[in-house]
């Protein structure tokens, strides 16, 4: 079973990798954006990390839509209300119970992952987070290392997309030949799952 303490250190595992992979995640957002990923998702998970450590929200539910309520209001940019979105959702899905299964993880993410793609439109193969998350959450049935592995190879899968949503999608053929800095951070997320679980 996965108790609130799982879910805090997921969070803190992802604040502690965003941190440390920021000027990568800003370097990709360079030819195809504007340059402010890493420090978008800094900025947000140095709030969600501050958060929760004051407040004493003591379910899983509840942690993970306090983590997407600071996103939403910290974040700012397209990825601000997608992640805040993903979270806040995942969370809602989860209820209030103390602890969920793995399964009942997966069946929430799956909703948080859909409300991301009812907010931004996009579908796998337009470039953006949904392509390191949609495959994360189909191969968390094999556990949390396999979601972690399929995130990561939904990333690098984006280089040779060209981008049909956000900021990049304005760059046409020019954003081919560039991995997407959301789905890098998406498979950040995941990992901190994987983490958490080790
Ligand atoms: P901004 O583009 O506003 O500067 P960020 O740089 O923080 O925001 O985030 C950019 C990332 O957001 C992209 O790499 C992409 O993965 C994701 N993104 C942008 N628009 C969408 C959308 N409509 N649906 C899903 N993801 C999106
Ligand atoms: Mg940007
Ligand atoms: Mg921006």
């Amino acid at each position: 079973m996965l108790d609130a303490d799982f879910f805090r250190r997921w969070m803190a595992a992802t604040a502690a990798s965003v941190d440390r992979e920021a000027e990568r995640l800003t370097a990709l957002d360079s030819p195809i954006g504007d340059a402010d990923h890493g420090s978008n998702l800094q900025r947000g998970f140095t709030a969600v990390r501050a958060t929760l450590e004051k407040d004493a929200a003591d379910t899983p539910g509840a942690i993970l839509v306090l983590a997407g309520r600071q996103l939403i209001s910290t974040v700012g940019g397209a990825s601000g209300p997608l992640y805040g979105t993903l979270l806040r959702r995942t969370g809602k899905a989860l209820g209030d119970a103390p602890e969920v299964t793995e399964e009942q993880l997966a069946e929430a993410l799956r909703a948080g992952v859909e409300g991301v793609m009812t907010l931004g439109g996009a579908a796998p193969g337009d470039k953006t987070m949904v392509d390191a998350l949609v495959p994360a959450v189909d191969a968390l049935r094999d556990g949390f290392a396999a979601a972690r592995t399929a995130a990561e190879q939904g990333a690098e899968a984006t280089t040779p997309l060209q981008a049909r949503k956000g900021r990049a999608s304005y760059l046409g053929e020019r954003s081919i030949g560039h991995q997407d800095p959301g789905a890098t951070s998406s498979a950040l997320l995941i990992a901190g799952l994987a983490e958490a679980a080790e």
